[in-house]
């Protein structure tokens, strides 16, 4: 087992890529906290884990809110001890709209669940990790954080903030035993589309431009796969670094 004994966290677990990656981690043997804003959600992914012999929580978190944040982390420690792995998966999308369009509340949002939380988690674990020597930090990004029109221009911004904050984070702490990377999937079967609430027309009508270009779309798990790599021991010399997970679709 890659991730024996030890203690992963997954944000937005209770659906698509961080429940594949909950479940995955759970089956190599971590102890694995499933958090997510659906707590109904989070804990059938934790009975999921429990039934099929793994050793799971579930929390509920808001990972836009400063207060869950702490909870999640000090929640976590005071179950399993510490934290090894955490991965910050839990994301929503736009709607696509171009920078003429947006509104502040949902700029705001969008920051707020996509890179704020982001630095937030890490910014608890980083203590834990420095303590130990030890620690992974996953970023879950997008093929829109590396290109220009995967998605609007807010969400476009969110995720190339977070492959950044990926590189910073890696950089500062190399010589410490904290890895951190980013993964970029393209486009992924899973529930991201019910946050597209009301499209904008121009937006989605220039970002479905590049759709025509894209080989076929991924399964969560071919996602989780790449993130028990990057949580694993394997990926020792891998830091800072972002890896595109998209079947292709950027490479054109
Ligand atoms: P999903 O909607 O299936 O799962 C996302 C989960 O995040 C949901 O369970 C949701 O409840 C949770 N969530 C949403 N807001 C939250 C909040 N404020 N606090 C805590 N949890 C919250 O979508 P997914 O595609 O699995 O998305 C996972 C990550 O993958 C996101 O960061 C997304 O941007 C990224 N991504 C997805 C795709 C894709 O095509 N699906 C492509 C590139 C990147």
């Amino acid at each position: 087992m890659k991730l024996h004994n030890k203690v992963a966290i997954v944000t937005g677990a209770a659906s698509g890529i961080g429940k594949q990656i909950a479940l995955l981690y759970a089956k190599e043997g971590a102890k694995v906290v499933v958090s997510d804003l659906n707590f109904e959600g989070a804990t059938k992914v934790m009975e999921e884990i429990k039934a099929n012999g793994g050793n799971a929580i579930s929390i509920k978190t808001n990972v836009a809110l400063e207060e869950d944040i702490q909870n999640l982390i000090d929640t976590t420690v005071n179950t399993y001890g510490t934290v090894d792995i955490l991965v910050n998966n839990a994301g929503i999308m736009d709607n696509f709209e171009p920078v003429g369009d947006i509104e502040d509340k949902n700029w705001e949002q969008i920051m707020a669940v996509n890179t704020t939380s982001v630095m937030r988690t890490s910014r608890k674990v980083i203590p834990i990790f420095l303590k130990k020597a030890s620690g992974v930090i996953i970023n879950i990004a997008s093929a829109g954080g590396l290109n220009g029109a995967r998605a609007g221009a807010a969400y476009t911004a969110s995720k190339h903030a977070v492959i950044g904050l990926t590189k910073n984070t890696g950089f500062m702490y190399a010589q410490n035993g904290i890895r951190c990377n980013a993964i970029a999937p393209g486009a992924v079967e899973t529930n991201i589309s019910s946050t597209i609430t009301h499209p904008d027309k121009f937006g989605a009508g220039r970002a479905y431009v590049g759709m025509a270009t894209n080989p076929r779309i991924g399964k969560p798990e071919e996602i989780a796969q790449v993130a028990l790599f990057l949580a694993s021991d394997e990926a020792s010399f891998v830091n800072g670094a972002t890896i595109v997970v998209d079947g292709g679709w950027t490479a054109y």
